[in-house]
């Protein structure tokens, strides 16, 4: 039974909505409401695990249809399944394995933001972190494994020295310097310091991982800078602890303690009710209009935060509450920044036929060039996620796992998903000459908006408070002026920005440390 007031309301438990709505329970003692359109918590964190003929999320069992179904909830379809997904689910060979709809591993691991929100309001997860980074030539199927501060072999040593040099610049330079190219894009950043194509097609590489975009003029160049800024503090490297994997459920289980951390403090989570409209009168958030399944309901609160992606919120907050060149810039300029996503189940750990660390990333550089008809050059990363977290594979089985950057149009463009899965499949058979043979089941999914939705290049996100409207706040890996980077932990970021905003304390001062802020 819904109450007829809260303090807050907030629209959408994903990680961002159920950071805030954590906090606000169990360090400000606010009567908390979270709605939620979907039947799970944790939006994009959707992890399934596979049991026995069906696959599960938090216990929930679901046939193919329903798998399919869920996913399309993170933006995703299904684009690739072997052997197809009827037979894959019920001949059980998905039994043992848990996978990801939507996140696949989170910037820092334990040393991350999210990490730091988890400790704040006693709900720890560990999340085991890479050891390891190596580069894959796709031109000579060489795999060079990197040493913090060595030679990057498959360079010229002019390229080497040029590559450090610029690594350099930007590890030394404070955040504030950083904020100076906030409004310019990485490849201008880059152009204007190097003409050497290996330097700018490395640097980029691996901006386009820690940015999930292929093409660096479409990255701002302030967000990857302050990725280098904060690694030296963090002390961490892309050899090791770069990201963090987590073990079963999967990345729900995120969702899933922020959701005890409200529910132990008197807050409330209502799952399967869309928020229809956000009822703003005099300029002032009064509360949300439900769908309840039997018909509207009105629940009032003074501050409502909404998580849900700029591009989808004109629908629920009416667009005269915005200026019209605003709405305009996001329906026609904001872009989503898709992934595709590809899950093998082995019968075997193939990384060891390597002389690689086995919880070593990959990056396999420029697979497919721009003049391909690609926004940009398709990078891949690929992982043993089951080296990280045994139980994430059945025993003796191993799962490996491709995060590929497209952008959305990319994405649902099958011309242009097909043929980066096929020249995958072939670097694979390559490397690995029994690659298929020990692969059991496929399952390759594109969204486009995995990584939410960006401003072009010279326009700022919007904050997390409204201008225009009092008590209106905005949270979710698209919003924060301040917030920078990408993915989960920045969707944490602007989740604690907007605890500022909304409660007028400094909640990132007592969260997390200066140079996460
Ligand atoms: C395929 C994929 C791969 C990814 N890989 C990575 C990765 O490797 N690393 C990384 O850091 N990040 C990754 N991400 C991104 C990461 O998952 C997101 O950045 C993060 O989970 C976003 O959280 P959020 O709270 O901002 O948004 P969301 O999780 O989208 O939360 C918004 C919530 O609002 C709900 N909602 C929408 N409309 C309504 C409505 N009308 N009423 C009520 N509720 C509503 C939605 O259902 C959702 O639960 C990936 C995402 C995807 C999809």
């Amino acid at each position: 039974m819904v109450a007829a007031k809260y303090d807050v309301i907030i629209i959408g438990a994903g990680a961002a909505g159920l950071g805030v709505g954590a906090v606000l329970a169990k360090k400000e003692h606010k009567k908390v409401l979270v709605v939620e359109r979907e039947n799970y918590i944790g939006g994009r964190l959707l992890s399934f695990v596979g049991k026995k003929n069906s696959v599960s999320v938090l216990g929930k069992d679901l046939d193919a249809k329903g798998f399919e179904k869920e996913i399309s909830s993170v933006y995703a379809r299904m684009c690739r399944a072997t052997p197809d997904l009827d037979t894959m689910i019920s001949q059980g060979l998905l039994d043992g394995y848990t996978f990801e709809a939507g996140i696949h591993a989170t910037f820092w691991g334990d040393k991350g933001r999210l990490a730091y929100l988890l400790n704040f309001v006693d709900k720890p997860i560990p999340m085991p972190g890479n050891e390891g980074f190596t580069i894959l030539d796709p031109k000579t199927d060489t795999w060079y494994e990197l040493n913090k501060g060595g030679t990057y072999a498959w360079m010229s040593p002019e390229a080497n020295a040029e590559t450090k040099k610029l690594l350099k610049e930007m590890a030394t330079m404070t955040m504030k310097d950083a904020e100076k190219y906030e409004l310019i894009s990485f490849g201008q950043w880059l152009n204007e310091r190097t003409q050497n194509r290996e330097v700018y097609e490395y640097l980029a590489g691996l901006a386009s991982i820690h940015m999930v975009t292929g093409e660096p003029n479409l990255m701002p160049a302030a967000d990857f800078i302050k990725f280098m800024v904060a690694a030296k503090d963090i002390g961490m490297n892309l050899v090791t602890g770069s990201t963090g994997l987590i073990g079963q459920p999967g990345f729900i289980d995120i969702g899933v303690k922020f959701a005890e951390a409200i529910r132990e403090n008197g807050g409330e989570i209502l799952l399967d009710t869309p928020v229809e409209e956000v009822i703003i009168a005099d300029k002032k958030a009064k509360g949300v209009k439900i769908n309840t399944g039997s018909g509207s309901q009105t629940v009032e609160a003074d501050q409502v935060v909404c998580t849900v992606p700029i591009k989808h919120v004109f629908g629920m907050i009416p667009e005269s509450n915005f200026p019209a060149d605003f709405v305009k810039t996001v329906k026609e300029r904001f872009w989503g920044v898709g992934m595709l996503s590809g899950f093998i189940g082995l019968k075997r750990n193939i990384i060891e036929d390597k002389d690689v660390n086995p919880k070593t990333w990959v990056l396999v550089p420029s697979i497919i060039k721009d003049t391909m008809g690609y926004i940009g050059d398709v990078d891949i990363i690929m992982f043993m996620s089951s080296n990280y977290n045994p139980e994430l594979a059945p025993p003796g089985k191993s799962l490996w796992i491709y995060s590929i950057a497209l952008v959305d149009k990319e994405t649902v463009d099958d011309s242009k998903v097909q043929p980066v899965i096929d020249e995958v499949t072939r670097i694979m058979q390559r490397n690995f000459p029994s690659y298929l043979e020990d692969m059991e089941w496929q399952l390759w999914t594109a969204s486009s908006e995995g990584y939410g939705i960006c401003p072009p290049i010279g326009v700022r996100r919007p904050d997390v408070k409204s201008p225009w409207v009092e008590g209106l706040f905005f949270a979710g890996d698209g919003y924060g002026e301040r917030r920078w980077g990408m993915g989960l932990d920045s969707a944490i970021h602007s989740a604690i920005l907007c605890l500022d905003a909304v409660t007028g304390k400094n909640y990132s001062e007592q969260i997390i440390p200066e140079y996460h802020r």
